[in-house]
């Protein structure tokens, strides 16, 4: 049996091994992927023993993201650039290569193609640097807004974006703060304007404040678990060369 699981501290929460094993399933394959709660002490080396284990790879989550960068001995232009992975392959030879899913797995769970574009992504944090940095690579005309304005004028200068210190007119918005996770309405800090296409990456049971407000107001709207599905599903076909099966992890991720 080949193994996967996802490395985060606390992790029991994520739905990806509800997701990952029934791909695994619908393509009657024998792996098995797993909840890996590991404290960042502990993250190198644990990361590197994994393979003798018989792991061909794993995810990485909150708060490994950056010592999972550090640890990849190579790193694909995605992970090199965005400066964080969130999926590490297990090669031959014990070589490890980082990858960062988050970013493509954005742009296929947009389903339009952002070139030409306004896009206003609120958080400057690890998901915002991610899509952010795929929307610009994408063409879109990048607005950055966070909570903390130094933050967000900092990571606009490092990719060439604009840093906005107030809602505005966008054709797509995503929430990348951790806003909402709890009920919390992310438009309290941000008062926006109309949007075409609203993408919320925070996910939990019911749709979040925002989805809502978009779909009030004739949006089309992307919730955090398709791009859940999209990253994991990059993810999955750089451990196992086959294509996702997309229908089977939605459907698992939607029935916990
Ligand atoms: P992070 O690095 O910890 O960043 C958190 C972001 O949220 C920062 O921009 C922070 O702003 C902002 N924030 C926190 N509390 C806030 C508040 N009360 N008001 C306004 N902004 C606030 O976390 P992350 O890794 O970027 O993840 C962000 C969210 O995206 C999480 O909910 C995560 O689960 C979700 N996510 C989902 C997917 C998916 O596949 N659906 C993938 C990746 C991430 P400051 O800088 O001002 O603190």
């Amino acid at each position: 049996m080949a193994l996967t699981g996802v490395l985060g501290f606390p992790v029991a929460h994520s739905r990806s091994p509800a997701m990952m094993n029934a791909a695994f399933a619908e393509l009657d394959m024998d792996w098995r992927y797993v909840h890996l709660p590991i404290a960042p002490p502990r993250f190198a080396e644990t990361a590197r023993a994994l393979p003798a284990s018989g792991y061909r790879g794993a995810n990485v989550t909150i708060p490994h993201k950056l010592a999972a960068h550090a640890l990849a001995d190579e790193l694909t232009p995605a992970a090199r650039e965005i400066g964080a992975v969130n999926t590490l392959v297990f090669k031959e030879g014990s070589t490890i290569l980082g990858d960062n899913t988050d970013a493509g797995g954005f742009l296929d769970a947009l389903g339009i193609d952002p070139a030409g574009r306004r896009a206003l992504v609120m958080g400057a944090g690890g998901a915002g640097r991610a899509v952010a940095w795929a929307l610009r690579e994408a063409g879109a005309e990048v607005a950055l807004w966070n909570r903390c304005a130094k933050r967000a004028a900092a990571l606009a200068d490092e990719l060439g974006v604009r840093a906005v210190k107030a809602g505005e007119p966008a054709d797509i918005l995503v929430n990348a703060t951790s806003v909402g996770l709890g009920g919390e309405d992310p438009l309290r800090e941000l008062p926006l304007g109309p949007a075409e296409l609203v993408v919320d990456l925070v996910y939990g049971g019911a749709p979040s404040a925002l989805c809502r407000w978009a779909e009030d107001r004739g949006a089309q709207v992307v919730d955090g678990l398709e791009m859940l599905v999209r990253q994991g599903a990059r993810s999955f076909e750089l451990w196992t060369s086959r294509a996702a099966p997309l229908g089977a992890m939605r459907a698992a991720l939607r029935a916990v």
